[in-house]
């Protein structure tokens, strides 16, 4: 909806603005919102229009091998060579194909990740909060904003408070501007348009609601065009300079055949066709053309799987990273717990209760606990407790409190914060009056206080402070405790810190609520009002019970040679307790934010090596721990949630945000999302994460070799001046079949099993070892053996030389099935039981190859076309008995080498 062109919304007061928009301050009713969705369309900005598929099959064929071949079937065809011309077109054509197919895919997979990640929005809809997402928004709805959300529409404010918002992305001044509800002048630039909220731009600190006034392209930021989101291309450090050796590999390979064909011609006088097809052939084996594509593909499968698993990839080098990660920190709340509370014990003056109840049903007894609970009982009356002090306390827990519970068939639900929802929750097992009073104002809660503060009307008339947060920062701001009877009594700060303590070390979350009475006029809260003149209601004790799938995990990380941390704002001795049950290694040492602050740099990253809990921690603190692990050469994940935590996400080597309760700011700053924000996906992650890697290393493991001895295999021929023992033809046809199945069947490989009993990598292993070249070296090595050994024994048993060729070509694609079981484990051993019965793509791979084998050297119809003819019985046999003898043979090299590595390390 465009902006009114007497009077903008900006100058318009929040009234007028809701009137305008026929809207109301609870926002409007379902049904209306679902009409003016159909009428304005989703808030959405349109989408930047795909490639076509016809271009982007035709950019397939932009490679310089591409360019080579076509090259060569314009001499093959000029030679008159048709066969060799069509092969070499085929050639180029299911290359192109495969390029686009896996682009394609590569495609959807990132396609799937962004609609995973579409932002969602707190609404008020129908009176009642709700989360929607930000696609449905509609103009008059009532938009709920704190500190860490981006803006998902153009809002016009209804309430602001110690609202902060960047707006960088359209102004260019990256300092937070102060938000007000106060119309501004109509001419008011749009900097300076104070009471707007406009979409895109991002909540720094505060909080706020604005009624929608514009969505989609209809907003500031769709009116600009050029600004649409970026494209990210499936990529990552590793795989890209893959792209760049492959590149050079293709250079000297061509180089290196431009010499073969000129040697050939000058000094062997071979004649030009014979010998052009050779070098073409040589070309085609040696250039690794499909590896880009293969390794994109691995990256593709693994991004799937990891969304399969929670773990939500935004940035694409952080699948590597998270294969190399030596230290997981993770929050608490949430993540490593259920964050589903529940209020079990208060302390209240003198008594100490236990609150009964189950999930989030306002329904429980609350008795004292040396009280059992029973029938017949009514809430707040059993001995030592006071009616009053209880009747405070929900009073407190409900009205200090931005959270509502509401019931869906029987089952009791939160939109908002968990804890808030519990006391709510609390406050309705008490059942106390007056916890609908009307808010005045209200200071946010900010992990740099940690309390939250409201200003309410009071039910016996005039007006009360009410605050709830943590102990110590309460405890500090309290003048005097809440008594029986309605008065005050002194209060000894040690025997309440001592009573935190009881209550934390039962692994319960506590909360302190406090109360002042305010004069009736006061309409504004500020931290002045608190400072030293609270009156303490009680303290809450709340549980979280750990997610036992996070203790699994957690285990799984120690097993994998990864250190799992906790970094909690919640107090030490709750994280202790959390931390023992969780099954962290170290959970004698617990460093504070305070001793965090009181180390120096060095200090630091000793202390935080070998500790394990970090509580009462802020974000701040989480920078500086990130760097000091780091300093010691760790690769750290990291996991936030709030605004703050931005920059320690960015620092991390592998930042991780919530999904659920992460604020757009974290997210944004991270490079992997947890959809549920539990600590076992991080665990999944860094699984699928060293799987990737894996995958990579082993496609990377079997095209260079498989490519080498194939190239060696013409390259020894022409040198020595004999007959080629598979012809060039057969050679792009080996090239061809095997490119499209075994070549791709390693990107689909499942975790080897022991994945996560392996130490980490190191996060400076180079790709290409010393071991790598190795392999390469010994494999193609073998093959070139094998192939003249296999060419040389048909010529001798008197067979003709097209029957030898058939059999060396076969041999060859023999030993490649077998170099793909072998290195399907490169960690262990391949001969076991799992290892031979691989994987349904496995399978399907190799009879695809053999099927097309079979058709080439026995059907009668292609043996012309590639000059075959059929391989009698034991000969076929001999060929496979020479594929296990290879195998055996580096199966048998690579466990010498592990058990020498074993030796090394002394396991
Ligand atoms: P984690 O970092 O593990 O998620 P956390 O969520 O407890 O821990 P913070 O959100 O920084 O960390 O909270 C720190 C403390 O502030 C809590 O232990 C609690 O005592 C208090 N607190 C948290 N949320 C609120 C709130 N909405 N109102 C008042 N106090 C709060």
């Amino acid at each position: 909806m465009p902006d009114r062109s007497d009077r903008p919304f900006h100058a318009l007061t929040a009234e007028e603005t809701l009137a305008e928009l026929s809207a109301g301050p609870g926002g409007l009713a379902p049904a209306e919102a679902a009409e003016r969705l159909a009428l304005h369309g989703p808030n959405r900005l349109p989408e930047p229009p795909g490639r076509n598929a016809v271009l982007r099959f035709l950019a397939q064929f932009h490679n310089v091998l591409i360019y080579v071949l076509i090259v060569a079937a314009g001499v093959t065809a000029a030679l008159q060579h048709w066969v060799d011309t069509g092969v070499i077109l085929a050639v180029v054509l299911v290359n192109a194909v495969i390029g686009f197919v896996q682009e394609g895919r590569a495609e959807q997979a990132m396609a799937a990740i962004r609609d995973m990640l579409a932002p969602r929005s707190a609404v008020l809809r129908g009176g009642r909060r709700v989360t929607v997402e930000a696609a449905d928004l509609v103009p008059g709805d009532v938009v709920l904003i704190e500190a860490g959300d981006r803006v998902p529409a153009d809002l016009r404010l209804i309430e602001a408070r110690g609202l902060r918002v960047e707006e960088a992305i359209l102004t260019g001044e990256s300092v937070p501007v102060e938000k007000a509800v106060a119309a501004v002048a109509p001419e008011a630039a749009l900097a300076e348009r104070l009471p707007m909220l406009f979409s895109g731009t991002l909540a720094a600190a505060g909080t706020g609601r604005g009624v929608v006034v514009a969505t989609g392209p209809a907003t500031q930021i769709g009116r600009i065009s050029g600004m649409l989101a970026s494209v990210e291309t499936l990529t990552t450090p590793l795989v890209r300079q893959m792209d760049l050796f492959a590149r050079w590999l293709t250079v000297f390979i061509l180089l290196v055949a431009g010499s073969l064909l000129a040697y050939g011609f000058y000094v062997g006088h071979m004649s030009f066709g014979e010998l052009f097809m050779a070098v073409v052939g040589l070309s085609v084996a040696a250039i690794p053309e499909g590896l880009p594509a293969v390794l994109t593909i691995t990256l593709a499968v693994g991004v799937q799987a990891m969304a399969r698993r929670n773990a939500i990839v935004r940035r694409l080098p952080a699948i590597e990273t998270l294969g190399s990660v030596s230290v997981i920190c993770s929050d608490k709340t949430g993540t490593l717990t259920r964050n589903e509370m529940m209020a079990a014990r208060l302390a209240l003056g003198e008594a100490e209760l236990a609150v009964a109840g189950e999930g989030y049903a306002p329904e429980g007894e609350v008795c004292p606990v040396d009280v059992a609970p029973g029938p017949g009982r009514e809430a707040g009356t059993s001995a030592g407790t006071d009616p009053g002090l209880l009747a405070a306390l929900a009073r407190a827990a409900a009205l200090c409190n931005d959270a509502v519970l509401h019931e869906e068939d029987g089952v009791w639900r939160v939109e908002g914060d968990p804890m808030e929802g519990a006391l709510l929750a609390l406050a309705g097992k008490i059942g106390a009056p007056g916890v609908d009073r009307a808010r005045r104002d209200a200071i946010p809660f900010d992990a740099a206080h940690r309390y939250m503060a409201v200003l309410v009307e009071a039910p016996e008339g005039g007006a009360e402070l009410l605050v709830k947060g943590a102990p110590e920062a309460v405890l500090a701001l309290c003048a005097d405790r809440m008594a029986l009877g309605g008065g005050t009594a002194p209060i000894v700060p040690a025997d309440w810190h001592r009573k935190v303590e009881e209550l934390a070390a039962d692994g319960l979350r506590v909360l302190a609520l406090a109360r002042r009475a305010m004069p009736a006029g006061q309409e504004g809260l500020s931290h002045d009002d608190l400072a030293g003149r609270l009156s303490l209601i009680g303290l809450v004790g709340l549980i979280d019970p750990p997610r036992p799938e996070a203790i699994a995990a957690v285990a799984d990380c120690h097993s994998a040679g990864i250190r799992v941390k906790m970094i909690t704002g919640d107090h030490a001795a709750t994280a202790r307790a959390i931390a023992a049950e969780i099954g962290l290694k170290n959970t004698d040492r617990v460093l504070t934010g305070a001793d965090v602050e009181a180390l120096d740099d060095a200090e630091l990253a000793a202390a935080a090596t070998g500790t394990d809990i970090f509580a009462r921690t802020s974000p701040a603190h989480k920078l500086r721990l990130v760097t000091a692990l780091q300093a010691r050469g760790l690769t750290v994940a990291m996991t936030g949630d709030g605004v703050n935590d931005a920059p320690a996400l960015k620092r991390a080597d592998a930042g991780i945000a919530m999904g659920l309760k992460g604020s757009a700011a974290a997210r944004e700053a991270a490079e992997l999302v947890l959809a549920d924000d539990n600590f076992a996906s991080i665990a999944a992650a860094v699984r699928e994460g060293r799987t990737v890697y894996d995958n990579i290393k082993k496609v990377i493991s079997w095209t260079l070799p498989t490519n080498a001895g194939e190239a060696l295999t013409i390259v020894v021929a022409l040198f020595a001046g004999m007959m080629l023992p598979i012809t060039a033809v057969q050679i792009l046809w080996v090239n061809l079949i095997t490119a499209v199945t075994l070549g791709l069947a390693l990107a689909f490989e499942p975790s080897e099993p022991g994945t996560m009993r392996r130490p980490p990598r190191a996060r400076t292993e180079p790709l290409l070892t010393g071991g790598l070249i190795w392999h390469i070296v010994l494999v193609s090595g073998l093959f070139v053996l094998a192939v003249f050994g296999i060419f040389a024994y048909a010529t001798e048993r008197g067979h003709d030389p097209a029957l030898a060729q058939t059999m060396a070509m076969n041999t060859l694609v023999v030993l490649e099935i077998f170099h793909l079981f072998f290195i399907r484990n490169i960690h262990g051993t391949s001969l076991t039981w799992t290892g031979l019965r691989g994987t349904r793509i496995v399978w399907a791979c190799v009879l695809t190859v053999t099927g097309a084998q079979v058709a080439v050297t026995y059907l009668p119809l292609l043996q012309p076309v590639f000059g075959t003819r059929p391989v009698p019985l034991e000969d076929g046999l001999l060929i496979v008995g020479i594929g296990v003898v290879f195998f055996a043979l580096i199966e048998t090299e690579k466990q010498m080498r592990l058990a020498f590595r074993r030796g090394q390390h002394g396991t």
